[in-house]
């Protein structure tokens, strides 16, 4: 699993400036490295593309990274909404999405982003795709609070699926949400209202378009 992503990366990512230099400003602001996967980054680019998404909703922004990567999928006409718990964080990806020539594409909501979800639905807000990667435990509320509110055929993609593999291999070392994780996936399978599938790439994607 990771020589596969690591020889993918390798061979796809290629290089990027602008992506390398998020990675750097997220090391030097002593945050966490956890951003999304090059492989993983290319293919939020290329779903958005494909899927012609205008109005995308992240939950979960760190450094932006993962904004940059949704942001460069929908062209001018494109707004990104970033849901994030704290305030540094949402500023520093504001200035990245700004340093990558996205600065008036872009809005963040800081806070729980629970609640910003349920100020989003109040207002009546609809998107046509959205990207979780928040913390763990809350998963499943995010799944349905974004289905609350998207278009018919809204992409919804979910990312750390795999747990590091340990999803997939009892052998392997568990993590703290593996078990989240396997609960999260089988919910997302078996869902009415979601077509869906699990793309092994970075740390795991799981694509879902929600039903008409
Ligand atoms: N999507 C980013 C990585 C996100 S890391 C990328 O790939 O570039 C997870 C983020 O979720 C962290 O920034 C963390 O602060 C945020 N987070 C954790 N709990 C949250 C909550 N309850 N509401 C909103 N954001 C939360
Ligand atoms: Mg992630």
């Amino acid at each position: 699993m990771k020589k596969i992503n690591e020889y993918v990366d390798e061979v796809f990512g290629g290089h990027d400036p602008v992506l390398e230099e998020v990675r750097e400003s997220i090391r030097k602001n002593g945050m966490p490295s956890i951003s999304v996967s090059p492989s993983s980054g290319r293919l939020l680019t290329m779903l958005v593309q494909i899927s012609g998404a205008r109005k995308i909703l992240e939950i979960g922004a760190l450094g932006g990274y993962s904004g940059i990567c949704l942001a460069r999928g929908f062209g001018s006409g494109g707004r990104l909404t970033s849901l994030e718990l704290k305030e540094e964080y949402a500023e520093l990806a504001g200035r990245n999405l700004e340093r990558a020539g996205f600065g008036g594409q872009v809005g963040y909501m800081t806070g729980p982003a629970l609640e910003s979800l349920r100020e989003l639905a109040d207002k009546g807000e609809r998107f046509d795709f959205f990207f979780i990667d928040a913390d763990k435990e809350s998963y499943h509320d995010y799944l349905e609070a974004c289905i609350r509110i998207a278009k018919p055929g809204a992409l919804i993609v979910a990312d750390n699926v795999l747990a590091r593999g340990s999803v997939a291999d009892p052998d392997s070392e568990q993590r703290r949400y593996t078990e989240t994780m396997r609960t999260f996936n089988k919910k997302v399978a078996a869902h009415l209202r979601l077509e869906s599938t699990l793309i092994p790439t970075g740390d795991g994607l799981t694509l879902s378009r929600v039903k008409g």
